[in-house]
């Protein structure tokens, strides 16, 4: 399967906001977005959005993975921005609504349809710089994605970064476009300096996340990773991956901790990324300090790869949706 993002269904769901309400949301053909040059967006960043997956099972019908959950975390991330608020039943209805219509799209397990919902505001008005964007477009578009993990994804190399931050205490909990390009600096630089994968962000020695991605440290019986605030994004994969761990018997320690002690950790804790895209994916190694230092011996753990495993089986109906998880479409 090509590259993940580069290929998309030819039909969106879009919906307007103008005059002081939302307009009825269509379902209209992929393409160009008529923007005008002082969009709002394009000069203020007031722009959010979403990333969630849909799944065909053997019965032909599409599972969305917690539809729900995701739509709040958009509105919550509007309202952070002073952006139109979607309404969660319509923003439901145009996740729906497209998902149907482009069921016959969504490849075989286990690759799925990525959903990615954006709101963008459109007001052409470059002199408002403090004022919010009265005039929004919300579209969801998708994109079939094959599975990271196909031919085995090889364990990720991070470098911890105890100084710069990813994001800011006021920002770090919105999915907005302005912490990605402000990510993308630092972890370039890391790339081309030590060849790792990601960044850690770790600012003042706090352990948060990485560009796209929360950060797990897993041993047999416990789980450990940092409690929600607003320096970091609330994956929903990271809180899915919380309650299956206790359900199976693991302790959940959300806590903070600093540089030193994940240091101390890694020669017993596996550690792992969560995120939609890459589900959980293991760290190898980490790199601090210009020195490389294996996490274990290197190799991807049991425990996360268990973890993992309860994730997708819920994904694909290999095991009970207990927690009420997926909405069913078609
Ligand atoms: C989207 C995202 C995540 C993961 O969120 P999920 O809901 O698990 O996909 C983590 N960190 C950042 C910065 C993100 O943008």
């Amino acid at each position: 399967m090509s590259q993940f993002g580069t290929v998309f269904c030819d039909a969106i769901a879009v919906a307007h906001y103008r005059d002081g309400a939302w307009q009825e949301p269509a379902i209209e053909a992929l393409a160009p977005l008529q923007l005008h040059p002082a969009a709002h967006v394009l000069h203020y960043s007031s722009t959010c959005f979403e990333g969630f997956k849909a799944y065909r099972w053997a019965d032909g019908k599409a599972r969305i993975f917690r539809l729900d959950d995701h739509v709040a975390r958009m509105q919550k991330s509007a309202a952070s921005l002073v952006l139109p608020i979607p309404d969660a039943q319509m923003l439901r209805g145009m996740v729906l609504d497209i998902v149907a219509h482009n069921i016959d799209e969504i490849p075989a397990p286990p690759s799925s349809l990525y959903l990615r919902p954006t709101l963008i505001g459109t007001l052409p008005n470059i002199g408002a710089a403090a004022a919010p964007s009265t005039e929004a477009t919300l579209f969801v578009l998708t994109s079939p994605v094959g599975d990271y993990f196909t031919g085995g994804a090889r364990p990720l190399k991070l470098l911890v970064e105890d100084e710069k931050a990813r994001s800011t205490e006021q920002l770090g909990s919105t999915k907005t476009g302005g912490n990605y390009a402000g990510a993308l600096g630092p972890t370039l630089a890391a790339k081309a300096e030590y060849g790792v994968d990601q960044v850690l962000f770790c600012p003042n020695g706090d352990v948060q996340e990485t560009g796209a991605a929360n950060f797990l440290l897993i041993s047999d019986d416990e789980i450990i990773t940092k409690p929600l605030d607003t320096s970091f994004l609330h994956g929903i994969t990271r809180a899915s991956i919380l309650t299956l761990a206790a359900d199976l018997g693991y302790t959940v320690s959300e806590r903070n901790f600093t540089v030193d002690e994940l240091l101390q950790s890694v020669g017993q804790y596996e550690a792992a990324l969560s995120g939609t895209a890459a589900s959980l994916a293991p760290v190898g190694s980490l790199v601090y300090k210009g020195k490389e230092l294996a996490v274990r011996d290197g190799q991807p753990g049991p425990n996360a790869a268990r973890l993992r495993e309860a994730l997708h089986s819920i994904h694909y109906g290999d095991a009970p949706d207990t927690h009420g998880w997926l909405t069913e479409v078609g």
